[in-house]
């Protein structure tokens, strides 16, 4: 598979709010990955908006296990993932395989039965697509982030962005 290839999101929504929790389902979607930091809460908050809260209640009624894996640290990953009441991997070090891996333990679902939605290419994506997952890029919340992130990161996905706009990005599930 191309570099390229590995950092194309499957599906580009500019708000987590966009995402239809039927259409994944529908989808073959069973779990989903959720990054933390600027996907589901801004970076420097520590209390999820009401939005998000009953955002992620869709997916529970809906049967989609989920969890969190995050590269942030211990105490603010489980304090978060606690108020939530779902599991969560932490010092991930994404892009690595082997959080996405344990991840897929903890859920029980296959890679392609797997949704991941994060809002970093160079991470969420680009880790998601190594394990053949169905990944889902968000533009970031609002909220302070990193210096090396905001640096370097960011305007690497620049670069990315801007060659995705040559190239259609799915706006539409691919039902099986
Ligand atoms: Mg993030």
């Amino acid at each position: 598979m191309s570099i390229f290839k590995l950092l194309y999101p499957k599906l580009y929504v500019s708000s987590l709010f966009e995402i239809n929790v039927n259409d994944l389902y529908k989808a073959g979607i069973r779990g989903i990955l959720f990054d933390l930091d600027n996907t589901i809460i801004p970076q420097n908050a520590d209390v999820f908006s009401d939005e998000v809260c009953s955002w992620l209640k869709e997916i529970r009624s809906r049967n989609l296990k989920a969890c969190i894996i995050s590269n942030n640290n211990a105490k603010r990953v489980s304090k978060l993932a606690g108020e939530l009441d779902l599991p969560a991997i932490c010092y991930a070090i994404k892009p690595r395989c082997k959080p996405f891996r344990k991840a897929l333990e903890l859920l029980g679902t296959y890679p392609e039965q797997t949704a991941v939605i994060g809002d970093q290419i160079f991470t969420d994506i680009l880790g998601g697509n190594r394990l053949g997952m169905f990944t889902i890029l968000v533009a970031p919340m609002n909220g302070k982030e990193f210096w090396a992130t905001r640096l370097i990161s960011r305007q690497l996905e620049k670069i990315v962005l801007n060659l995705f706009k040559k190239q259609p990005v799915y706006t539409e599930y691919q039902h099986k």
